[in-house]
This record gives structure tokens, sequence and C-alpha cells, in this order.
């Protein structure tokens, strides 16, 4: 199949002077002196409830970008129905059909919608020009492309061996029913990707969004209706989740579930299926991606320049909200010093505010439940005698919900703030006896039961071969000398195992794998 091979979208630098950084503050300009009036889509409906709640930007909570209009259980039941309505002629769309329309969403996004989906997601999720850029242009643009070619690849799959008046075929069939995608807050590229891949296999698709993220999600739409997403494909309601899980869960066409977000959630998701299963036509497939607690491990060999950018980068970009992002590290005590000042030194140089003046580095986190329970870990740890802050420490929440990157160090590897996932700018620090390399592997092993991402530092090949075998569990992506952040799609197939999901890889044919249900036909002659 004649599909041009995807590269990966290249990043634009947003330079000041430059027509991309000019075009991007066109965008945040115009939308902030807008208020937008976001409906959910179901069907061919636009829906306005009239229940409306407000949107703002984390870093300026008094400004109003917008409202968007909550739903109930009837628009729960009315998303289901359109979905299933628009199951039989989706399905039966010639693949070539479905794959043209998610490259012309690529486009879009890569082209005229750029500056507008970045500007959401710096405005309504407080991420820099430069963390959406890599999140709601490329890394979404890539998650299209390259599943498009996954897809290509799925479809034309060699067949089954035939033989004399025997002929094999393998159908790749989508589920038989519905499916549920629940997106986070943290990436754009998540909450767009989850309900498109499935889509993209011939699926029908009810999306929650998590309300943080509404304001880029309705871009994310408008890109896919003028793609040409046919209604009742993709139906986004807002609704809260019990009350979406009690329908969603019962519903005997229930067909699976694409999840990112908390384990807490995605267990009880889990054991709600479970009690629900003689309810389903199918066992429904249940891929989620969940939390973590990643570790960054250095050895006596490392350099401690390197180690120290790999923590500044990995703890503290996009304030720590990624599920991949450094929390945990285990320095050697020969390095110790020099790491610390180069650490200090970077978070010295990072400064904090609203996403409009490109200069800041740090913004705000999400919103206020976020910011009180990230405020409790840093107030609990000044008022322990035991462990030492060595780099800031101070909230305010006054204008936005700003924290500055805090650095805990803790001479007991099993501190709270060591093991518990806290998604959010806390970085802690144990610093081991430089001789006692394996004993500290154990520690990262048995620390957490999460095991997202991690990263080893050194120079030493035995020690990075040791690390490499003696962590094989402990982390679904892992790093050798660099942050355990900034999984490319293509390049770096992203997820974890143990309590931080089913790691189904996103963007991967092994995710798009799991929006099928194959059928074998043998025919004789
Ligand atoms: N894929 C992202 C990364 O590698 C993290 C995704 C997440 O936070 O869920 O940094």
């Amino acid at each position: 199949f004649n599909v041009p091979a995807p590269v990966n979208e290249p990043v634009k630098a947003y330079a000041p002077g430059s027509s991309e950084r000019k075009e991007l503050q066109a965008a945040l300009k115009e939308a902030r002196s807008q208020q937008v009036n976001v409906p959910m889509y179901i069907g061919s409906d636009e829906v306005r409830t009239g229940n409306t709640q407000t949107m703002s930007p984390p870093h300026d909570h008094q400004h109003v970008l917008g409202h968007f209009h909550e739903g109930d259980a009837s628009h729960v039941e009315q998303a289901i129905n359109a979905a299933l309505g628009a199951k039989h002629a989706w399905e039966n769309l010639a693949w070539e059909q479905r794959a043209a329309i998610f490259l012309k969403a690529a486009d879009l996004l890569a082209g005229p919608y750029r500056a507008k989906i970045n500007a959401a997601t710096m405005l309504g999720q407080s991420k820099n020009a430069m963390q959406a850029e890599i999140d709601a242009a490329c890394e979404f643009i890539d998650f299209l492309r390259f599943n498009v070619q996954y897809m290509t690849e799925i479809y034309a799959q060699q067949p089954p061996v035939s033989g004399n008046g025997v002929w094999n075929r393998l159908e790749q069939r989508p589920l038989e029913g519905f499916v549920f995608a629940l997106t986070p807050f943290n990436f754009t590229a998540i909450a767009g990707n989850l309900p498109t891949s499935a889509a993209m296999m011939g699926n029908t698709i009810v999306w929650k969004p998590a309300y943080t993220q509404i304001y880029s999600a309705n871009v994310l739409m408008q890109v896919f209706k003028e793609a040409g997403v046919p209604d009742g494909v993709i139906n986004l309601i807002y609704v809260d989740g019990p009350t979406a899980g009690d329908i969603i869960f019962k519903h005997p066409d229930f067909a699976g579930i694409h999840f990112t977000g908390s384990t807490g959630v995605f267990q009880h998701i889990w054991k709600t299926i479970g009690t629900n299963i003689h309810q389903y036509k199918a066992y429904p497939r249940i891929v989620g991606e969940t939390g973590g607690k990643d570790f960054v491990i250095a050895h006596k060999s490392a350099i401690p320049k390197a180690v120290a950018v790999g923590l500044s980068r990995g703890a503290f970009e996009f304030q720590g909200q990624k599920c991949s992002a450094a929390s945990r590290a285990y320095v050697p005590s020969n390095i110790w010093d020099e790491v610390k000042e180069g650490l200090v030194a970077d978070l010295a140089d990072m400064k904090m505010g609203g996403t409009e003046d490109f200069t800041n580095f740090i913004n705000a986190v999400i919103d206020e439940k976020s910011f009180d329970k990230i405020a409790k870990y840093i107030d609990n740890a000044k008022a322990n005698p035991a462990v030492e802050i060595i780099a800031g420490g101070n909230y305010d929440k006054s204008k936005g919900y700003f924290i500055e990157p805090t650095v805990i160090v803790t001479q007991d590897p099993m501190y709270t703030t060591m093991c518990e996932e806290i998604f959010g700018p806390v970085l802690t620090i144990y610093v081991y006896d430089a001789e006692r390399f394996e004993e500290a592997l154990e520690l990262v092993d048995q620390t957490s039961p999460y095991a997202l991402t991690g990263a080893i530092f050194s120079q030493d090949r035995y020690a990075v071969e040791l690390a490499t075998i003696k962590l094989k569990n402990a982390a679904g992506n892992f790093y050798i000398n660099d942050k355990p952040t900034g999984a490319v799609v293509g390049q770096q197939p992203f997820g974890g195992a143990r309590a931080s999901g089913t790691n189904d890889k996103a963007g991967s044919m092994i995710n798009l794998l799991r929006w099928v249900s194959p059928r074998t036909i043998k025919e004789t002659f």
C-alpha cells in the first residue's frame, strides 16, 4: 500500500521575532479576548445544556476563557446510541477512507490549526510554548501519521498459509459495540490519541476528557470535524465520572476502554467491569496508562552535569505533571556535591509565571485541588527535621496555581515523597554510598509499585548492563544517559507495567491491535 512512511513532525523553535512566534502570539491574544461557549458533540448535534462551568487559565484563574456545557446521564445514553448508530457505516467504510481522514487531521494540525491548538493548550493547561508544541502539535500529529502507517501494516499483514483446495483468511474486525475513551489533562496529544486510535480501526467512540482539558479538546473536535470524521464516530461529552461510569460499564455493547489517568480510578474501573462481566456481549478490552514514580539512578561514573540536567528537565518540565516525570533520584555520594550545584543552578535559571511570557519555563499546576495536594507534601517535608529542602519550597495561589520547583533530600530511601506519586514539581533525592550501587538498584526496584519510566546515568558499561538487568521490570521505558520523559512516537513506544498500566504502548502497532478482534476464515473448494 502506497502510504508515505511517516516522519516525525519537526519541532518549531518559536524564536523571538520568528513568524511562528508571531502567529502563536496572535492566537493567544485572540483566545484571551473571546469567551468560547463549548458544547458537547453527540452525533450531529452540538448540545448546550445551559448547565455551564467556567474555564480559566491555571496561571490566571480569574480570567474567563469561556464556558462548557455539562451533561447528565441522558447525554451518556445519547452518546452511546450515537456511537452505535454510526458504527455500521463507519466499520464498512474502506480503511483507506478512514486513513485519509486522519492524515488530513494531522495536516490540519501541522498547518492551519497549529497555533490554535498550541494556544489552547498553553492557556487551558498552562504549558509553555515549547511544551505545548511538543505535545499538542508534534506528538499528536505523529500519533495520527504513525498510527495510519501501523494500521496499513495491520490490514496488509501476510495472510495465513493456504493449500490446495483451501483458502485461509484473517479478517481484522473492529470490536463489537462502542469504545470509551477516558482522557487526561496533561497531554492534549493523549486526549486526541485515545479516541482516534480506536476509531481508526473502525470503532466508534464515547470520549470523556478531563474537565481541565475541555478547552483544547474543543479545538481537537473542530479539527476532527473539518478532517471529515463522520457524525457519531467520536462523541465528546462532559459528564461527571460516576454518572458516566454507571451507564457505560453496565451497557451490553461496552466493548473496551482506552484510558490514561490515575491508578486508583483505573483499578476501580477494572473492578466494575469485572463485576458486570456477565452483562457484556464480549469481554471488553481494557487498555490503560496509569501512574508513575519514575526514577533516575546515577552510577559513580556518571557525568555530574548530565545528571543535573537530566533531573532538572526530567522532573520539572510541565511542572512535573507528566506520568513519566522523574520524581525520585538515587545519586552516589562521590558526585553529589557537583550534581547538587548543577541542579540548584539550573533551577535558579527557570523563570516562573504565565505562559504568554515566553521566557517563563515553569507555569502553574493544573488546578486548586492539585495545588493543595502538592503544597501539603511540601509542608510535611518542611516540618520534618530529617529531610532538607535544597531548592524551591514556596507556593502561591493568589493569581495562579504556582509552585516553585522543589527538591527534597532525604536519608531515608522510603520517605513518603520517595514512594508516593505527587504529580507536581517535587523531586526527592536519596544520596547513597557510591560503593553500594547494587543495593541502590534494589531500592529502585522495590520502593514503588509503579513501573513506567526510569533512567540510568553512567559512563561504565558494566554498570549500565547491571542496571538494565536488575531493573528489567521497573520501567516500561528505560533511558540510558537521558532524562526519563519525552518519548517520541515511532521512536520510543510508550507505556509501563506493574501499577503503571497495561503497557499497550501508545503510538504503536501493539496498541492498534487491541482495537480489532480478528476473524479466521477457512474456505474449502
Ligand atoms: N509520553 C510522555 C513522555 O514520555 C508522558 C505521557 C504521560 O504523562 O502520560 O514524557
